[in-house]
């Protein structure tokens, strides 16, 4: 997945993976004084495709800046190097890191040296994967006033890799989140959605990372004619959905299957949640819909 001799873009300079080094007393590496994002690159009739990059490098910039790390370039740059990091290992399908992390600093405040990594790998579409089975975690998400939980800061993830720890330990595929006052937030790296009778209800904005792929979501219900409405509700509530569903750029759109034993009523193929799964898709394949639909 990650071959050494594939290059990244390393501090200014296109390198590879097995020449880039950073140092053992980087404050990210001891604190998660860092920033990340995650793109996904598609093959399309007009060529290969970063979908929403210019929105992911501004959610980037953005979340650094709140971390108080400088990136010295713009969104439109990243987008650039990007492009280039696909073209020079000749990738198609692809996941896209950037990954921003400080220098050499044992004190607590945020180092002034920015180092910045952009790498990338083959990632074939995935169009959901198998149904997926999950454990609501023992692990609340972050409260917004312990951390920024809206800004994608590597040190956040630790509440993200206890949570799927403790579910793979117990035998599901994946980990439901709850917020600090024990309403639904979100997946351990994706939003969360369920359906019932015809409308999608998902967390509003607040305890969660609004993702790219939510918003999307929103704007493909939209354009559906499908209600949704953004409200906290418990996981009690969800013994009476049709279907959920998981939202984000490496998961896309992907069937939820049950929450702690409890099986979704619906064949996902008769859900709105799957209409949405297909739309997804061809939006960031630039594919024709109906054309899809048949095969
Ligand atoms: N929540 C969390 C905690 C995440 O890490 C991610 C992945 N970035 C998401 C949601 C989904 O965000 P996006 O759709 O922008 O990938």
């Amino acid at each position: 997945m990650y071959p050494k001799t594939n290059l990244i873009f390393h501090n200014g300079a296109f390198v590879q993976a097995q020449e880039a080094n950073t140092s053992v007393y980087s404050q990210s590496l001891h604190y998660g004084v860092g920033v990340i994002d995650g793109l996904r690159a598609y093959q399309t009739p007009e060529g290969t495709q970063i979908f929403k990059a210019q929105a992911h490098y501004e959610r980037f910039i953005d979340s650094a800046q709140r971390m108080d790390i400088k990136i010295p370039y713009s969104s439109e740059e990243l987008v650039q190097l990007s492009y280039r990091l696909l073209e020079y290992n000749k990738l198609q399908c692809a996941y896209i890191r950037p990954l921003v992390y400080v220098g050499i600093n044992m004190d607590m405040e945020t180092s002034p040296e920015t180092n910045i990594v952009l790498t990338s790998w083959n990632w074939e579409n995935y169009q959901g994967g198998s149904p997926l089975d999950l454990m609501v975690s023992s692990y609340r998400r972050l409260h917004p006033s312990s951390s920024m939980v809206d800004a994608k800061i590597t040190g956040n993830y630790i509440n993200s890799v206890m949570a799927i720890n403790e579910a793979k330990q117990n035998g599901y595929d994946a980990a439901l989140l709850l917020d600090a006052n024990g309403f639904v937030a979100e997946g351990a790296g994706s939003n969360f959605f369920y359906e019932k009778d015809q409308v999608l209800y998902t967390p509003p904005k607040g305890t969660i990372l609004p993702g790219i792929t939510r918003a999307t979501v929103l704007d493909i219900a939209r354009e559906l004619q499908v209600p949704v409405v953004e409200k906290y509700f418990q996981v009690d509530d969800l013994k009476e959905a049709d279907a959920a569903f998981f939202t984000g750029t490496a998961s896309e759109i992907s069937q939820i299957r049950s929450v702690n034993g409890h099986t979704f009523r619906l064949n996902w193929e008769e859900t709105i949640a799957r209409e949405i799964q297909l739309k997804y898709h061809q939006l960031v394949t630039l594919a024709d819909f109906d054309r899809y639909a048949i095969i």
